[in-house]
């Protein structure tokens, strides 16, 4: 089973190698659509970790 935060680690991993590796993202200096979609599920997945987090505490 996938936690959220396995699920935040993840996208952000994602989204980190692709700005690492994207040659449209540095060609550009603005994100790529890849890249806007990797970011909004980043955005996500912190959002999820953040309600678990206030659920717990
Ligand atoms: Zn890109």
């Amino acid at each position: 089973m996938t936690t959220p935060e396995d699920a935040l680690q993840e996208s952000r991993a994602a989204y980190e190698e692709h700005a690492r590796t994207c040659r449209q993202c540095h060609f550009d200096m603005s994100p790529c659509a890849v890249s806007k979609l990797l970011l909004r599920a980043y955005n996500n997945a912190r959002r999820a970790q953040a309600r678990t987090d206030a659920a717990v505490r």
